[in-house]
C-alpha cells in the first residue's frame, strides 16, 4: 500500500480515537455532576430556609400574642376575682385590659397570614424535595449505566491506540512527522482528496504537477494552498 494510503488508514485510526476520547470525557463530565440535580438540591435549600424563616416569625409572633394573653389572663381574673373594689381602680383595670387586647389585636391577624404563608413554603418544600428525590433515584440508576459505559469506551481506546501504533509502524518518519504535524494544525484533517482537480481541504484547485506528484507512490504531495496531503483515493 501506498504511503498515502497508510497515511489515509491512520487518520480514520485518529478519527475514531478522538470521537472515543470526547465520548468519554463526556460521560466523565456526567459522572462528576449532574446540572439539573444540582438546581433541584438548590432549590430545596432555599424552599427549606424560606419555610424556616417563616416558622421563626410564626414563633416570635406566638411568643408576643402569648405574653399579652397571659398579662390579659391576670388582669381579667383581678377584675372578676372581686378582690379590686373601688370602682375607680375597676374601670382603669377595665380600660388596661382592653389596651391590651387592642394592642394583641395586630399580631393574631399577623400570625394568620404567616401560618398562610407557612403552609404555602411547606407545600413548595414538599414538592422540591419530591422533583429532588425523583432525581437522586433517576441519577442512582443513570449512574451505573453511565459507569458501564465509560469501562467500554475506555477498552475500545485501549484497542483503538493499539491498531494506531501498529498502523504507524508501517509508515516512514518523515511522512508520519509530516502528517502528525499538519493533524494538529489543520484542526483533525491532514489528508484531503483531490475531487475534480481540486484540493477537498481547502477548496483550491490543485496544479497538474502536483496531482501527477500525488499520482506516485513514493512521493507525498501536498496542496500549495493548505499545505495538507493530497490523495487521490
Ligand atoms: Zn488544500
Amino acid at each position: 500500500m501506498s504511503t498515502v494510503l497508510e497515511l489515509l488508514t491512520l487518520q480514520g485510526l485518529d478519527d475514531e480515537a478522538a470521537a472515543l476520547r470526547a465520548a468519554l470525557s463526556d460521560v466523565e463530565r456526567r459522572i462528576a455532576g449532574d446540572e439539573e440535580l444540582m438546581n433541584a438540591r438548590r432549590a430545596f435549600a432555599e424552599a427549606d430556609d424560606r419555610v424556616n424563616e417563616v416558622r421563626r416569625r410564626q414563633r416570635r409572633l406566638e411568643d408576643e400574642i402569648e405574653t399579652l394573653s397571659d398579662k390579659i389572663a391576670r388582669e381579667e381574673k383581678r377584675l372578676y376575682d372581686g378582690s379590686v373594689k373601688n370602682p375607680k381602680e375597676l374601670s382603669s383595670l377595665q380600660h388596661e385590659v382592653e389596651s391590651l387586647k387592642a394592642h394583641r389585636s395586630p399580631f393574631e391577624d399577623e400570625l394568620i397570614g404567616v401560618l398562610d404563608e407557612f403552609e404555602r413554603e411547606e407545600r413548595a418544600r414538599k414538592e422540591a424535595a419530591r422533583t429532588m428525590a425523583q432525581l437522586e433515584a433517576l441519577r442512582e440508576a443513570h449512574l451505573v449505566d453511565l459507569r458501564r459505559e465509560g469501562r467500554r469506551l475506555n477498552d475500545a481506546i485501549l484497542k483503538s491506540d493499539t491498531r494506531r501504533e501498529i498502523q504507524k509502524a508501517k509508515i516512514p518518519p518523515r511522512p508520519l512527522a509530516a502528517y502528525e504535524d499538519l493533524r494538529r494544525r489543520k484542526g483533525g484533517m491532514a489528508i484531503a482528496k483531490i475531487s475534480a482537480g481540486s484540493c477537498l481541504g481547502c477548496r483550491v484547485s490543485v496544479p497538474d504537477a502536483i496531482r501527477r506528484r500525488a499520482l506516485s507512490s513514493n512521493e507525498l504531495a501536498q496542496c500549495p494552498n493548505c499545505e495538507r496531503i493530497l490523495s487521490l483515493g
